[in-house]
Protein backbone atom coordinates (compact mmCIF):
# COMPACT_ATOMS: atom_id res chain seq x y z
CA UNK A 1 0.00 0.00 0.00
CA UNK A 2 1.45 3.55 -0.62
CA UNK A 3 1.34 5.74 2.06
CA UNK A 4 1.54 10.14 1.87
CA UNK A 5 5.16 10.46 3.26
CA UNK A 6 4.22 13.20 5.43
CA UNK A 7 1.69 14.11 8.00
CA UNK A 8 -0.73 17.14 8.62
CA UNK A 9 -0.12 18.09 12.28
CA UNK A 10 -1.31 21.35 13.80
CA UNK A 11 -0.50 23.35 10.69
CA UNK A 12 2.87 21.89 9.18
CA UNK A 13 4.00 18.81 7.17
CA UNK A 14 5.95 16.09 9.38
CA UNK A 15 7.26 13.21 8.24
CA UNK A 16 5.04 9.88 8.78
CA UNK A 17 7.46 8.67 11.32
CA UNK A 18 6.98 11.26 13.40
CA UNK A 19 3.38 11.38 13.66
CA UNK A 20 3.28 9.69 17.36
CA UNK A 21 1.20 10.17 20.45
CA UNK A 22 2.10 9.35 24.10
CA UNK A 23 -0.10 6.37 25.62
CA UNK A 24 -1.68 8.07 27.70
CA UNK A 25 -3.62 10.45 24.90
CA UNK A 26 -6.91 10.82 26.60
CA UNK A 27 -8.59 9.41 23.09
CA UNK A 28 -6.77 6.33 23.40
CA UNK A 29 -8.21 5.83 26.93
CA UNK A 30 -11.83 7.56 26.47
CA UNK A 31 -12.52 7.54 22.68
CA UNK A 32 -12.49 11.16 22.19
CA UNK A 33 -11.79 11.91 18.79
CA UNK A 34 -13.52 12.70 15.44
CA UNK A 35 -12.57 12.18 12.24
CA UNK A 36 -13.28 12.43 8.27
CA UNK A 37 -13.06 10.24 5.53
CA UNK A 38 -12.34 11.53 2.00
CA UNK A 39 -11.18 10.15 -1.59
CA UNK A 40 -9.16 12.10 -3.88
CA UNK A 41 -9.69 10.81 -7.41
CA UNK A 42 -7.64 10.00 -10.23
CA UNK A 43 -8.60 12.57 -13.35
CA UNK A 44 -7.43 14.37 -16.61
CA UNK A 45 -6.58 17.14 -14.51
CA UNK A 46 -4.63 15.55 -11.96
CA UNK A 47 -6.16 14.35 -8.54
CA UNK A 48 -8.91 16.10 -7.03
CA UNK A 49 -10.49 15.77 -3.93
CA UNK A 50 -14.26 15.01 -4.03
CA UNK A 51 -16.56 16.91 -1.93
CA UNK A 52 -13.94 18.19 0.58
CA UNK A 53 -15.96 21.05 1.84
CA UNK A 54 -18.49 19.13 2.95
CA UNK A 55 -16.20 16.65 4.46
CA UNK A 56 -14.42 19.36 6.43
CA UNK A 57 -17.69 20.83 7.77
CA UNK A 58 -18.94 17.34 8.68
CA UNK A 59 -15.71 17.78 10.93
CA UNK A 60 -16.32 20.81 12.20
CA UNK A 61 -19.66 19.71 13.01
CA UNK A 62 -19.08 16.61 14.70
CA UNK A 63 -15.94 18.72 17.11
CA UNK A 64 -18.70 21.32 17.78
CA UNK A 65 -21.02 18.51 19.41
CA UNK A 66 -18.32 17.34 21.03
CA UNK A 67 -17.19 20.76 22.67
CA UNK A 68 -13.88 21.03 20.65
CA UNK A 69 -13.03 24.06 20.04
CA UNK A 70 -11.27 24.24 16.75
CA UNK A 71 -8.74 26.89 15.49
CA UNK A 72 -8.86 26.08 12.01
CA UNK A 73 -11.13 27.20 9.55
CA UNK A 74 -12.97 25.16 7.15
CA UNK A 75 -10.99 26.48 4.38
CA UNK A 76 -7.84 26.11 6.10
CA UNK A 77 -8.76 22.51 6.64
CA UNK A 78 -9.50 21.89 3.19
CA UNK A 79 -6.26 23.92 2.08
CA UNK A 80 -4.40 21.04 5.04
CA UNK A 81 -5.65 18.56 2.75
CA UNK A 82 -5.07 19.74 -0.80
CA UNK A 83 -1.49 20.85 -0.02
CA UNK A 84 -1.29 17.25 1.71
CA UNK A 85 -2.54 15.00 -0.91
CA UNK A 86 0.03 17.41 -3.71
CA UNK A 87 2.87 16.80 -1.32
CA UNK A 88 2.25 13.04 -1.56
CA UNK A 89 2.47 13.00 -5.27
CA UNK A 90 -0.54 10.33 -5.44
CA UNK A 91 -2.69 10.58 -8.03
CA UNK A 92 -5.29 8.94 -6.35
CA UNK A 93 -5.93 8.44 -2.22
CA UNK A 94 -7.61 8.07 0.73
CA UNK A 95 -7.37 11.21 3.38
CA UNK A 96 -7.80 10.91 6.66
CA UNK A 97 -8.10 14.40 9.17
CA UNK A 98 -8.63 13.50 12.42
CA UNK A 99 -8.92 15.75 15.88
CA UNK A 100 -8.66 14.35 18.83
CA UNK A 101 -7.87 15.11 22.82
CA UNK A 102 -4.33 14.89 23.53
CA UNK A 103 -1.65 15.14 26.73
CA UNK A 104 -0.20 17.72 27.92
CA UNK A 105 3.15 16.26 28.68
CA UNK A 106 4.12 19.46 31.20
CA UNK A 107 0.58 19.03 32.65
CA UNK A 108 -1.16 15.79 32.38
CA UNK A 109 -4.38 15.44 33.21
CA UNK A 110 -5.48 11.60 33.23
CA UNK A 111 -9.59 11.85 33.91
CA UNK A 112 -12.59 11.60 31.76
CA UNK A 113 -13.06 15.25 32.10
CA UNK A 114 -11.34 16.15 28.51
CA UNK A 115 -11.35 19.91 28.86
CA UNK A 116 -7.71 20.15 30.60
CA UNK A 117 -6.61 17.98 27.38
CA UNK A 118 -5.17 20.10 24.31
CA UNK A 119 -7.25 19.68 21.16
CA UNK A 120 -4.40 17.80 18.59
CA UNK A 121 -5.08 18.25 14.38
CA UNK A 122 -3.85 15.61 11.87
CA UNK A 123 -4.10 14.52 8.41
CA UNK A 124 -3.02 11.11 6.87
CA UNK A 125 -3.28 10.07 3.52
CA UNK A 126 -2.81 6.72 1.92
CA UNK A 127 -3.76 4.79 -1.46
CA UNK A 128 -7.10 2.50 -0.38
CA UNK A 129 -8.69 0.57 -2.83
CA UNK A 130 -11.54 -0.76 -3.21
CA UNK A 131 -13.15 -0.93 0.71
CA UNK A 132 -15.38 -4.41 -0.04
CA UNK A 133 -12.84 -5.81 -2.47
CA UNK A 134 -12.60 -5.32 -6.26
CA UNK A 135 -15.19 -7.45 -7.57
CA UNK A 136 -17.82 -5.92 -5.08
CA UNK A 137 -18.55 -3.33 -7.35
CA UNK A 138 -19.80 -5.33 -10.12
CA UNK A 139 -20.84 -8.95 -8.59
CA UNK A 140 -21.92 -7.14 -5.00
CA UNK A 141 -21.45 -8.44 -1.60
CA UNK A 142 -22.99 -11.31 0.94
CA UNK A 143 -24.18 -9.45 4.46
CA UNK A 144 -26.16 -10.20 7.29
CA UNK A 145 -28.48 -8.04 9.83
CA UNK A 146 -26.26 -7.80 12.99
CA UNK A 147 -27.15 -9.02 16.13
CA UNK A 148 -26.23 -5.84 17.75
CA UNK A 149 -28.03 -2.47 17.40
CA UNK A 150 -26.77 0.57 16.29
CA UNK A 151 -25.95 3.20 18.79
CA UNK A 152 -28.84 5.48 20.26
CA UNK A 153 -28.25 8.79 19.39
CA UNK A 154 -28.91 9.79 22.73
CA UNK A 155 -25.92 7.99 23.70
CA UNK A 156 -23.50 8.78 20.96
CA UNK A 157 -24.92 11.05 18.90
CA UNK A 158 -25.10 9.33 15.03
CA UNK A 159 -24.55 13.14 13.63
CA UNK A 160 -20.99 12.87 14.77
CA UNK A 161 -18.43 11.54 12.91
CA UNK A 162 -17.06 10.04 16.54
CA UNK A 163 -13.89 7.16 17.23
CA UNK A 164 -15.98 5.86 19.96
CA UNK A 165 -19.04 5.33 17.49
CA UNK A 166 -16.76 3.00 15.62
CA UNK A 167 -16.49 0.19 18.64
CA UNK A 168 -20.35 -0.17 17.65
CA UNK A 169 -19.13 -0.51 14.20
CA UNK A 170 -16.00 -2.98 14.88
CA UNK A 171 -18.84 -5.44 16.57
CA UNK A 172 -20.57 -5.36 13.84
CA UNK A 173 -18.11 -5.63 11.34
CA UNK A 174 -16.13 -8.97 13.42
CA UNK A 175 -19.37 -10.38 13.77
CA UNK A 176 -20.25 -9.89 10.34
CA UNK A 177 -16.65 -11.53 9.18
CA UNK A 178 -16.93 -14.44 11.43
CA UNK A 179 -19.94 -15.46 9.95
CA UNK A 180 -18.56 -15.56 6.67
CA UNK A 181 -20.52 -12.08 5.55
CA UNK A 182 -18.58 -8.96 4.22
CA UNK A 183 -20.58 -6.82 5.69
CA UNK A 184 -23.18 -6.25 9.12
CA UNK A 185 -26.43 -4.27 8.41
CA UNK A 186 -27.37 -2.47 12.28
CA UNK A 187 -31.06 -2.21 13.48
CA UNK A 188 -31.82 1.10 14.98
CA UNK A 189 -33.02 0.51 18.78
CA UNK A 190 -36.84 0.44 17.62
CA UNK A 191 -35.56 -2.36 15.40
CA UNK A 192 -36.00 -0.07 11.88
CA UNK A 193 -32.83 -0.44 9.66
CA UNK A 194 -30.14 1.51 10.65
CA UNK A 195 -26.76 1.17 8.43
CA UNK A 196 -24.02 -0.73 7.86
CA UNK A 197 -20.86 -0.53 10.05
CA UNK A 198 -19.39 2.05 7.75
CA UNK A 199 -21.96 2.98 5.25
CA UNK A 200 -25.05 3.99 4.66
CA UNK A 201 -28.10 1.71 2.81
CA UNK A 202 -30.55 2.30 0.02
CA UNK A 203 -33.20 -0.51 -1.33
CA UNK A 204 -34.69 0.02 -5.00
CA UNK A 205 -37.99 -0.63 -4.82
CA UNK A 206 -40.31 -0.54 -8.13
CA UNK A 207 -37.89 1.95 -9.53
CA UNK A 208 -38.20 4.46 -6.01
CA UNK A 209 -34.78 4.80 -4.24
CA UNK A 210 -35.70 4.01 -0.27
CA UNK A 211 -33.58 5.15 2.26
CA UNK A 212 -33.08 5.28 6.24
CA UNK A 213 -34.01 8.74 7.60
CA UNK A 214 -31.49 11.13 10.06
CA UNK A 215 -33.43 9.49 12.76
CA UNK A 216 -32.73 5.79 12.13
CA UNK A 217 -29.21 6.85 14.26
CA UNK A 218 -27.73 6.89 10.84
CA UNK A 219 -24.16 8.63 9.87
CA UNK A 220 -25.11 11.60 7.48
CA UNK A 221 -23.22 10.03 4.46
CA UNK A 222 -22.10 12.60 2.08
CA UNK A 223 -22.18 9.80 -0.76
CA UNK A 224 -25.63 9.01 0.43
CA UNK A 225 -26.20 12.92 0.24
CA UNK A 226 -24.63 12.49 -3.48
CA UNK A 227 -26.52 9.65 -4.86
CA UNK A 228 -29.77 11.09 -3.71
CA UNK A 229 -28.91 14.07 -5.68
CA UNK A 230 -28.12 12.07 -8.76
CA UNK A 231 -30.61 10.02 -8.12
CA UNK A 232 -33.30 13.21 -8.25
CA UNK A 233 -31.59 14.43 -10.96
CA UNK A 234 -32.28 11.30 -12.88
CA UNK A 235 -35.84 11.57 -11.91
CA UNK A 236 -35.60 8.94 -10.03
CA UNK A 237 -37.83 9.30 -6.77
CA UNK A 238 -36.39 9.26 -3.51
CA UNK A 239 -37.93 8.64 0.20
CA UNK A 240 -36.39 9.00 3.63
CA UNK A 241 -37.98 6.07 5.75
CA UNK A 242 -38.10 3.72 8.35
CA UNK A 243 -37.56 0.35 6.80
CA UNK A 244 -38.19 -3.07 8.70
CA UNK A 245 -35.84 -5.77 8.73
CA UNK A 246 -37.75 -7.75 6.10
CA UNK A 247 -38.23 -4.91 3.47
CA UNK A 248 -34.82 -5.62 2.89
CA UNK A 249 -34.90 -9.31 1.77
CA UNK A 250 -38.48 -8.80 -0.73
CA UNK A 251 -36.37 -5.11 -2.11
CA UNK A 252 -35.85 -5.11 -6.02
CA UNK A 253 -32.29 -3.57 -5.20
CA UNK A 254 -29.99 -2.84 -2.63
CA UNK A 255 -26.55 -1.24 -2.17
CA UNK A 256 -24.43 0.39 0.26
CA UNK A 257 -23.02 3.90 -0.63
CA UNK A 258 -19.66 5.59 1.78
CA UNK A 259 -16.34 7.16 0.40
CA UNK A 260 -14.31 4.39 1.45
CA UNK A 261 -17.20 1.82 -0.30
CA UNK A 262 -18.45 3.88 -2.97
CA UNK A 263 -21.60 2.43 -4.39
CA UNK A 264 -21.13 -1.31 -3.47
CA UNK A 265 -24.99 -3.33 -4.49
CA UNK A 266 -25.53 -6.34 -2.15
CA UNK A 267 -26.71 -9.92 -3.07
CA UNK A 268 -28.12 -11.19 -0.24
CA UNK A 269 -28.21 -10.53 3.25
CA UNK A 270 -28.97 -13.65 5.54
CA UNK A 271 -28.41 -15.59 2.88
CA UNK A 272 -31.43 -14.64 1.01
CA UNK A 273 -30.79 -13.42 -2.59
CA UNK A 274 -31.99 -10.04 -3.24
CA UNK A 275 -33.54 -9.55 -6.59
CA UNK A 276 -31.54 -11.22 -9.11
CA UNK A 277 -28.66 -12.21 -6.84
CA UNK A 278 -26.73 -9.83 -8.89
CA UNK A 279 -26.31 -5.58 -9.13
CA UNK A 280 -29.78 -4.20 -10.59
CA UNK A 281 -30.10 -1.75 -13.29
CA UNK A 282 -30.85 1.18 -11.24
CA UNK A 283 -27.58 1.04 -8.97
CA UNK A 284 -25.46 -0.02 -11.98
CA UNK A 285 -27.04 3.59 -13.50
CA UNK A 286 -26.45 5.87 -10.40
CA UNK A 287 -22.59 3.47 -10.03
CA UNK A 288 -21.80 5.05 -13.36
CA UNK A 289 -23.19 8.63 -12.70
CA UNK A 290 -21.62 8.31 -9.99
CA UNK A 291 -17.84 7.20 -11.16
CA UNK A 292 -18.49 9.69 -14.13
CA UNK A 293 -18.83 12.40 -11.71
CA UNK A 294 -15.74 11.68 -9.29
CA UNK A 295 -13.34 11.14 -12.13
CA UNK A 296 -14.42 14.88 -13.76
CA UNK A 297 -16.26 13.36 -16.77
CA UNK A 298 -19.32 15.22 -16.03
CA UNK A 299 -20.55 17.61 -13.74
CA UNK A 300 -22.62 17.81 -10.64
CA UNK A 301 -26.24 17.66 -10.16
CA UNK A 302 -26.63 21.25 -10.60
CA UNK A 303 -22.84 21.78 -11.61
CA UNK A 304 -22.26 21.63 -7.84
CA UNK A 305 -18.47 21.86 -7.36
CA UNK A 306 -17.85 18.58 -6.35
CA UNK A 307 -14.32 18.21 -7.00
CA UNK A 308 -11.05 20.31 -5.94
CA UNK A 309 -8.54 20.20 -8.35
CA UNK A 310 -5.27 19.47 -6.21
CA UNK A 311 -3.19 20.94 -8.61
CA UNK A 312 -5.13 23.82 -9.56
CA UNK A 313 -5.03 25.15 -6.92
CA UNK A 314 -1.54 25.08 -6.64
CA UNK A 315 -1.73 27.12 -9.54
CA UNK A 316 -3.67 29.57 -7.88
CA UNK A 317 -1.47 29.70 -5.12
CA UNK A 318 1.29 30.05 -7.00
CA UNK A 319 -0.50 32.85 -9.15
CA UNK A 320 -1.49 34.64 -6.11
CA UNK A 321 1.94 34.21 -4.42
CA UNK A 322 3.30 36.03 -7.56
CA UNK A 323 0.81 38.50 -7.09
CA UNK A 324 1.95 39.51 -4.23
CA UNK A 325 5.69 39.85 -4.07
N1 LIG B 1 -22.11 5.40 8.03
C1 LIG B 1 -21.00 5.17 8.74
C2 LIG B 1 -21.12 4.57 10.09
C3 LIG B 1 -19.74 5.47 8.18
O1 LIG B 1 -18.62 5.23 8.87
C4 LIG B 1 -19.67 6.02 6.88
C5 LIG B 1 -18.32 6.34 6.27
N2 LIG B 1 -17.91 7.63 6.61
C6 LIG B 1 -20.87 6.26 6.19
C7 LIG B 1 -22.07 5.93 6.80
C8 LIG B 1 -20.85 6.88 4.83
O2 LIG B 1 -20.55 8.24 4.91
P1 LIG B 1 -19.79 8.99 3.74
O3 LIG B 1 -20.55 8.72 2.50
O4 LIG B 1 -19.81 10.41 4.13
O5 LIG B 1 -18.41 8.42 3.67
Amino acid sequence: MQIAPKVWHNGKLIDWNDARVHVMTHAIHYGSSVFEGIRAYETKRGPAVFRLTEHMQRLLNSAKIYRMEIKYSRAELCQAAVELVRDSGMEHCYIRPIVFRGLDEEKPSFGVNPFPNPIEYYIGAWDWGKYLGEEALESGVDVCVSSWTRITSNSLPSMAKAGANYMNSQLIKMEAILGGFSEGIALDDRGFVSEGSGENLFLVNNGRLITPPLGAAILPGITRDSIIQIAKELGIEVEETTIQRAALYLTDELFFTGTAAEVTPIRSVDHITIGEGKRGEITKKLQEEFFKIIRGERPAPNNAPWLTYVRDSAEKKTASNSGSN
